[in-house]
Formats: structure tokens, C-alpha cells, sequence
């Protein structure tokens, strides 16, 4: 139980919620985002795309990303009727694919289940591929004026250093508490305002290693504030060491000087974008590469290995260029298929792959 706010539904603390709602909100007239472009002609649909980048993702690196999306896809319906590898194109460099393949898949849900309009209640919303309680939350209140809370990564941290809620949000409970926390301090108006502004406050006041407290409406009973104790909440998560993996990317040249690409499977790292064929450290090059690509490698070279970070491990990759006198072998175009390295800017490509294209164009 926090000290700051009792979970159970009083007076008491429907007034102290609506001190609390009021408070943020006057910081949020005064000093609150109110240009970033997603809050321009607010819709479902932008209010949705701009949430799914936000996702992991600093404000200043989606901008650019949301307005050639927009440019891309002004609907719901030109999204649903894109090829997957154009909306995997237009993520490139933004990372977490799976979030583009959902935002596709949700946008075609919307199209036929819904003709084409938002579902209007989270419930509905948390229905949709890729679409957590604290989007649907997002969406509903920012462009629907839904009375619905929020919990991200930045409204998780306000309000744990204001309750001082000990232990790592990523805990059940925890997040439990939290989320209780926020539904009693969501007020009935201004809902939109009210999103926004916690996001702010996280985002510009209540940073996760320099809180600028003295200018936060919320400093006067801030429990991590009082005790000078900020940057102890929210709890860490527990530490555990990334595992590390290597793998061979098989860059194969045929004699017209292209390049043989795979798509990936959907799911799973880099899911639909296009990549090299991957070999094993350890299994015999030539062989592995004619049964995977039914292609005989004329010769090969290994260049410097490099190293590719995921959330949950890190990948140290050996690019081998090789040579193929064949094109034929490969008769699968829908997963294989051989490409200029110049390729074309449609598709979509794993970020290391980008690199490497790079690096073959040079030394042709
Ligand atoms: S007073 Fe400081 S720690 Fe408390 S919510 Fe404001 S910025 Fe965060």
C-alpha cells in the first residue's frame, strides 16, 4: 500500500485525485508538448502509429518515421492494403519489427471486421495485434476522450517515485499496484490533456537518472522526493548476463554480380525482412551453403566479425563473401531471391544486412 495514495475509493482521495489531476494539468497548460506532429489532426489512426513507435523509442528519432509513414499511409485502409514489405521498409532503423508487421495486421482487422473505424473501447482495442493496455489506454483517451489510464515506461516511473512503489515494475504485482494507482488518479475530464501530460512529466521533468524535481508540479508530496530517494524508483530489473551467439552471414555473388538474399520466416528475429543465409560457426561452410542454397561456392573469404546487439542477446556475426557460378539453384522466389546490391529501397532489410550491402558495393 502506498503512502501517498490509498487504493480504496474514498472521498479522501477522489479529492486528492483531482488535487493531483488538477496540479498536472495546469503544469501541462504552461509547459506541455502540444506541436509534436501526432498532436496535429488528432485521429485514431495517428494517435495508434505514434504510440506503436514511442514504443522503446525516443520522440526525437519517430518524428521523422511518423511523418513519411503518414506521407506513406494517410489511412487505416492504405495501410491494410500495403505489401507487408513496405511497411517493414518504412521501419527500417527503428527496430522491434514485430511492431510494423502487427501495425499491418491490426490495420487489416480494422478494415474488415470493423469497415474501417476504430473500436471505441479499450477492451476492443487490447483485441488488436500489438495493442497493450497502455496503448489501447492511450488511443481511447488521446482520441476518443476515453476516461482510460495509462502505464508506460514514463507515467511507471512518475508515479512510482510519487507513491514510492518499491520493486521492478516488470513484476505482476507490482505492475498491479501501479496500474491501480493510475486508474484512481485518472480524472473524468480532460482526458486527453491528462495522458499527455503524464507522459511529459516523465519524459522531461521526471527523467530516469536526473529528475528535475524543483520544477515538478508534483515535488510538495512526492514520497521518493521526501525522502531524496528518486532515483531508487522504480526498481531494477533483476541483472542477468546477455547470452552471446555467432553465426556465418553467407553473402553469395553470382558471375552478374548480384547478391542472394532470404526472407526471413515471420516470427523470430528480423521476422520478414530480408537477410543473408545464415551458417553455423561450426558446421563445414561449402557443405552447409549448397544445402541450404543448392548452390556450389567457387571460393569464399571471411571478413572481420562484428557485433549486433538484441534486447535479449548479443549476436557476433562473420560475414563471408563467396562465389557462386551458378543462378539457377534457386528457384523459390518467394523466400529466395537474387538481388543487385543496390538494392532496391523497398525492401525491407535487417539493419546488419544494410551494413553489409554497403561494404559489397565497395568491393565490386
Ligand atoms: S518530485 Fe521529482 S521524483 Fe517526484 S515525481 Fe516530480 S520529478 Fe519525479
Amino acid at each position: 500500500m502506498t503512502k501517498a495514495l490509498s487504493l480504496k475509493s474514498t472521498s479522501t482521495d477522489s479529492h486528492f485525485s483531482n488535487r493531483f489531476s488538477n496540479r498536472v494539468l495546469a503544469w501541462f497548460d504552461e509547459h506541455g508538448r502540444k506541436d509534436l506532429p501526432w498532436q496535429q489532426n488528432i485521429t485514431p489512426y495517428r494517435v495508434w502509429i505514434s504510440e506503436i513507435m514511442l514504443q522503446q523509442t525516443q520522440v526525437a528519432t519517430v518524428i521523422p518515421y511518423f511523418q513519411t509513414f503518414m506521407e506513406r499511409f494517410s489511412c487505416v485502409s492504405e495501410l491494410a492494403k500495403a505489401e507487408q514489405d513496405d511497411v517493414l521498409h518504412l521501419w527500417s532503423g527503428l527496430g522491434y519489427y514485430s511492431r510494423a508487421r502487427n501495425l499491418h495486421k491490426a490495420a487489416q482487422m480494422i478494415v474488415n471486421d470493423f469497415s474501417g473505424e476504430f473500436p471505441r473501447s479499450v477492451e476492443q482495442l487490447m483485441d488488436l495485434p500489438g495493442i497493450g493496455p497502455s496503448t489501447a489506454g492511450a488511443i481511447a483517451s488521446i482520441s476518443m476522450g476515453i476516461r482510460a489510464p495509462i502505464l508506460d515506461g514514463n507515467v511507471k516511473r512518475v508515479l512510482a517515485r510519487y507513491n514510492a512503489v518499491a520493486g521492478w515494475p516488470g513484476k505482476s504485482a507490482v505492475a498491479k499496484e501501479l496500474w491501480g494507482i493510475a486508474e484512481e488518479l485518472t480524472p473524468a475530464e480532460r482526458v486527453a490533456d491528462y495522458t499527455q501530460v503524464m507522459m511529459d512529466l516523465g519524459a522531461m521533468i521526471c527523467t530516469r537518472t536526473k529528475p528535475s524535481c524543483m520544477r515538478c508540479p508534483l515535488k510538495q508530496d512526492c514520497e521518493a522526493h521526501r525522502k531524496g530517494e528518486e532515483t531508487l524508483y522504480p526498481g531494477s530489473k533483476p541483472k542477468k548476463d546477455k547470452p552471446e551467439r555467432s553465426v556465418r552471414m553467407l553473402m553469395i555473388i553470382n558471375k552478374h554480380g548480384e547478391v542472394l538474399l532470404e526472407k526471413r520466416p515471420d516470427t523470430g528475429i528480423w521476422g520478414g525482412l530480408w537477410s543473408f543465409p545464415e551458417v553455423q560457426i561450426d558446421d563445414d561452410l561449402k557443405t552447409e551453403a549448397s544445402r541450404i542454397s543448392r548452390l556450389e561456392l567457387s571460393g569464399y573469404e571471411e571478413w572481420d566479425a562484428f557485433r549486433h546487439t538484441f534486447s535479449h542477446y548479443h549476436l557476433d556475426i562473420v560475414p563471408v563473401k563467396a562465389f557462386a557460378e551458378s543462378t539457377s539453384a534457386i528457384n523459390d522466389g518467394d523466400r529466395w531471391h537474387w538481388f543487385q546490391p543496390d538494392i532496391p529501397s523497398e525492401l525491407g532489410l535487417a539493419a546488419p544486412v544494410s551494413k553489409l550491402l554497403k561494404k559489397i558495393r565497395q568491393s565490386l
